[in-house]
């Protein structure tokens, strides 16, 4: 554990200390397949969080952002490019949205959505002091927009006071939200399936409800699709499967697939009276570098049929989970959809994760008591028996 150890030590000295890590440094990758500096092999079930959808060491990928890169990296938003022009035509696409901003991470992407919301609110009736309704439980992003719709007191509390005028309803409830819609409601921000807070899809009834509350009031619907977004639950976006089209909506995570990337995308109504020329902007987002990794990964995307792929071994995931909580009391719950699951047990899972690292298998919590799988969206049903013959030995 020689130089693994000593980095590790070097790290806990001089990076801020926000996260417990994992006593592991990951070195490169090869398809599912996660190797640490000392050359030790894991299956990786998390992909850096519902980012690597392809999987690692996807050559034409790769070689996409070398050419990219011997190109040029990076112009400016006061110039159009090339790499950008043809993301957005491909995010239209499977998206079906009309108006597309990019940005660097997810919190960003939900900060734009944010503010295009306030400002289509502000241009109908000119007052500043509009209402969004999130969700308890729910999860953002850590910038004070994104944390201010992010249900979880924990998250919150240091940094109060958030932005003004949010309030919080019961995911799944639609009383809780009709109790809290007033004249100054402007949005709606919800995932379509709930992530960090622990793998929740959104009932269609509580969907389609939203979406009817939305229409009459002119309220805008924003889904935050970051995690469950671009495959994972076996179509593009999860609420294509729901058939609820939000007015707008974020993306990241599984869009670069590795570069930092984001984007929020709109209707054309939201588009054409929210945000312009000098309302809102960004230095890096959509430089040619994030647009070729967009361009590549949706090109890879349609070739391989990766949302298939998502809502095939999804199911036989489930199966397989399911028959592991049908066998052991300690698991409360299985829930979720395509390859975004979760098990929750009645006590922490800390100590399960641990022993599955060191027997080669990546997981990771969401909260203290549930394990979530997220895995590269390319794996397939022979990675999910070799996962649950290591997690089963870890019970
Ligand atoms: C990860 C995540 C975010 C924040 O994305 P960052 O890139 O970490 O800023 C926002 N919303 C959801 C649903 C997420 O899962």
């Amino acid at each position: 554990m020689g130089m693994m150890q000593d980095y590790i030590e070097e790290a806990e000295r001089d990076l801020l200390h926000t996260y417990n890590r994992y006593q592991v440094v990951f070195d490169h990758g090869e398809g599912v397949q996660l190797y640490d500096l000392e050359g030790k092999e894991y299956l990786d079930f998390v992909s850096g969080i519902g980012v690597f959808a392809l999987g690692y060491g996807v050559k034409e990928y790769n070689d996409a952002l070398k050419a990219q890169i011997d190109k040029i990296l990076h112009t400016s938003n006061y110039y159009y490019n090339v790499p950008a022009i043809e993301a957005a035509k491909g995010i239209k696409k499977i998206s079906g949205m009309d108006r597309v901003f990019f940005t660097n991470s997810g919190a960003e992407a939900v900060e734009g959505a944010i503010k295009a919301a306030r400002k289509y609110a502000y241009l109908k009736d000119g007052s500043t002091d509009h209402e969004i309704i999130a969700m308890e439980h729910s999860f953002h992003g850590r910038t004070f927009g994104a944390l201010s719709v992010t249900g979880n007191e924990k998250y919150r509390a240091p940094f109060e006071p958030m932005i003004g005028n949010i309030r919080f309803a019961k995911y799944n409830d639609i009383e809780s939200v009709k109790a809290l819609v007033n004249d100054k409601t402007c949005a709606v921000i919800l995932e379509t399936v709930q992530g960090e807070g622990g793998i929740r899809p959104a009932d269609e009834a509580f969907l389609k409800e939203i979406r009817k509350i939305c229409d009459e009031r002119d309220m805008l619907l924003i889904l935050d699709e970051i995690q469950c977004g671009m495959g994972r639950t076996g179509s593009y976006y999860a609420w294509q499967r729901y058939g609820v089209k939000p007015d707008i909506m974020t993306s990241a995570k599984a869009l670069g697939c590795g570069v930092p990337v984001g984007a929020f995308m709109m209707t054309e109504k939201v588009g054409q009276n929210s945000l312009v020329a000098g309302d809102h902007g960004t230095t890096y987002g959509g430089n040619p570098l994030a647009g070729a990794a967009i361009c590549s990964v949706l090109k890879l995307f349609e070739e391989k049929d990766i949302p298939g792929n998502a809502a095939k071994v999804g199911a036989y995931l489930f199966e397989k989970l399911d028959e592991l909580a049908a066998e052991k009391a300690d698991i409360k719950e299985h829930r979720g959809t395509g390859l975004m699951q979760c098990l929750e047990f009645d006590h922490p899972v800390a100590d399960i994760i641990n022993k599955a690292l060191e027997k080669g298998l990546v997981l990771i919590n969401a909260g203290t008591d549930i394990i979530r799988f997220l895995p590269p969206l390319v794996i397939s049903e022979s990675d999910v028996d070799r996962m649950t013959a290591i997690l089963r030995e870890c019970l």
